[in-house]
């Protein structure tokens, strides 16, 4: 007989190392503990020789006789029944973390609840050893030391520390992002090298993960939406780097949190680049940081053992929602003027100046109504052409230079998206000398083409857009030479769009700004390039110190 049942203790070691194999994933139960226990203030501090870890929160606590039994297997106060499987609000639920850990590692965990006294106990192998008394504040302190020292293969299998160390940073930020009012401290070897501070604002976290983002690159909206099919509230919290502002070499920052943690949800990822699709450079991706919070019924957790994929039910309203919400944050309304942020502190400034009676600042007259057209979108007044290139505009706020080309390119390559036409010639225009490959694109593009003789080639049908104009044949070789529809569209816009250098009247200038600012994605070209530089009157009014005029330029 050579099939026998493993020892109790093998079973448990194999079960517990599906989870945690790394310092990460101890970092990532302990952090989702203390996130249970509605902590504000988290300290995970990493000791990467001894292999030892402490993660200290100010969150509830646990009761001496909670302490005592929360290692052993199975041990959850999260959920009590069967029932409660679909109610789960917590990022735990399985009660095994703690005793798949301190199978793996030497634990104790000193905590307390409000108006008690702490206790702290030490474990072996699963079992209490020690409990007694200690003077703590309310909230939990884990310490793991030695970790995987009965396993050395993990260890050895584990890579480097600065490789976990990144990944954990990368799970601080994530869980940072869905839970924004906690404050995160990460150190290693007592040195800080990484800390969060809480905001309700995802604009105010963000640039603190990733120095290189600026909190005026940010866009953030919290949307409140009757979840289908059932009768409660979700929420979706959306922060989008703006296109014309920011983007990444990677997709690193295309993220996707759900109920509180990120998860890989490739139905709505897929939305996100839909949405952004032609909006950034050319291997440049989105940065953007979406979490739906809905009710437990609307997922499924059971895509992958870890909770790192999840199904979501109703999957194309929230995929119509998502896509909905991205849009609007493009749109140029009132509500999405880029130097809003500007604004803010300038008028911040003004509050202070006028409080210490040093200056006397009027408020910049501001109506927003005049600012808005019928369709909710920034009202701009063109008032000059500059340079044959850039066309001003003013509205109530400020000015804009609006980069006339670019401009007519982002309208006309949407209007060939939404209605790509193909019309028949009535005479065909002759091609010679096309290689093989430079026919089957163009019959790709379901341009209609035929031998007309000897290296000649008859096009009986073209794209409308190219209908009369003089450099036709140059657009057809060019399209001859490949790329997808997308491309060819894009190649058509950008011919075909209004060069820089020419002069336009006011009338033609009004006429594409209004269409311009009418597209879905008005920030950048379809090449990535940003169409537009705004000057509002705010920033103006600071540049040059106008707010001086009756102050220190006059002596007061
Ligand atoms: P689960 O999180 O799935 O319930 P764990 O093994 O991670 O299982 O934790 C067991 C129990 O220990 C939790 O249900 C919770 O009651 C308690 N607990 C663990 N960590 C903390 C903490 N930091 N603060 C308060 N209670 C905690
Ligand atoms: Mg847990």
């Amino acid at each position: 007989m050579i099939i026998k049942k493993l020892p109790d203790n093998v079973i448990k070691l194999i079960a517990a190392g599906e989870v945690i194999d790394s310092f990460t994933a101890v970092v990532r139960e302990l952090v989702e503990n203390s996130l249970d226990a509605k902590a504000s203030r988290i300290v995970i501090s990493l000791y990467p020789e001894s292999w030892s870890l402490q993660v200290a929160d100010n969150g509830e606590g646990m009761e001496e006789e909670d302490l005592l039994i929360a290692i052993q297997p199975h041990t959850t106060s999260k959920i009590t029944s069967t029932d409660d499987l679909s109610k789960i609000q917590t990022l735990g639920f399985r009660g095994e973390a703690l005793h798949s850990i301190a199978q793996l590692a030497d634990v104790n965990i000193t905590s307390r609840v409000k108006d008690s006294c702490g206790w702290e106990i030490i474990t072996e192998k699963t079992e209490v050893t020690k409990c007694y008394p200690k003077a703590i504040a309310v909230g939990t302190i884990i310490n793991v030391s030695n970790l995987f020292g009965n396993i050395p293969l993990r260890r050895q299998v584990n890579p480097e520390f600065k490789k976990q160390l990144k990944s954990i940073q990368i799970l601080i930020s994530e869980l940072a992002l869905c839970h924004p009012l906690v404050t995160w401290q990460l150190l290693v070897d007592d040195k800080i090298i990484f800390s969060i501070s809480g905001n309700n604002n995802l604009t105010k976290i963000f640039p603190q993960l990733l120095k290189t983002v600026k909190y005026s690159d940010l866009e953030e909206r919290d949307i409140t939406i009757n979840t289908p099919s059932e009768n409660s509230l979700s929420y979706l919290k959306l922060l989008v780097g703006m296109p014309d502002r920011i983007s990444r070499p990677r997709n690193d920052w295309v993220k996707i949190g759900v109920n509180g943690r990120v998860v890989k949800c490739a139905e709505l990822e897929s939305v996100i680049y839909s949405t952004f699709h032609r909006t950034l450079e050319r291997d440049r991706y989105p940065l953007i940081f979406v979490h739906l919070q809905t009710s437990p019924r609307q997922i499924d957790w059971n895509r992958h053992p870890a909770k790192a994929e999840i199904y979501l039910d109703n999957l194309t309203f929230w995929q119509e929602k998502l896509r909905e919400n991205i849009e609007e944050i493009f749109r140029l309304t009132d509500n999405n003027l880029s130097t809003k942020f500007e604004n803010k502190r300038v008028e911040n400034i003004f509050k202070v100046a006028e409080n210490k009676a040093v200056y006397h600042v009027d408020n910049l007259p501001i109506n927003r109504e005049e600012n808005k057209d019928n369709l909710g979108l920034i009202h701009l007044q063109v008032i000059a052409q500059a340079r044959n290139t850039y066309i001003l505009a003013e509205h109530s706020e400020g000015i804009w230079l609006i980069e006339q080309h670019i401009a007519h390119e982002r309208i006309l390559y949407e209007q060939l998206k939404n209605q790509w036409e193909i019309v028949a010639l009535e005479t065909p225009i002759i091609l010679n000398k096309l290689l093989s490959k430079q026919v089957e694109n163009l019959t790709n593009l379901n341009l209609e083409i035929d031998c007309f003789g000897e290296d000649l080639w008859a096009i009986r049908s073209i794209p409308k857009m190219l209908l009369n104009r003089e450099d036709c044949l140059d657009a057809l070789i060019e399209l001859s030479w490949g790329g997808d529809l997308d491309s060819a569209q894009v190649s058509i816009a950008c011919r075909t769009a209004i060069r820089n250098g020419t002069q336009l009247t006011i009338a033609q200038m009004q006429n594409i700004v209004d269409e311009w600012k009418m597209t879905k994605n008005p920030h950048t070209c379809p090449h990535g390039r940003p169409i537009y530089l705004s000057l509002e009157e705010s920033s103006l009014y600071r540049f040059f110190r106008r707010h001086w005029v009756l102050g220190k330029s006059h002596g007061i």
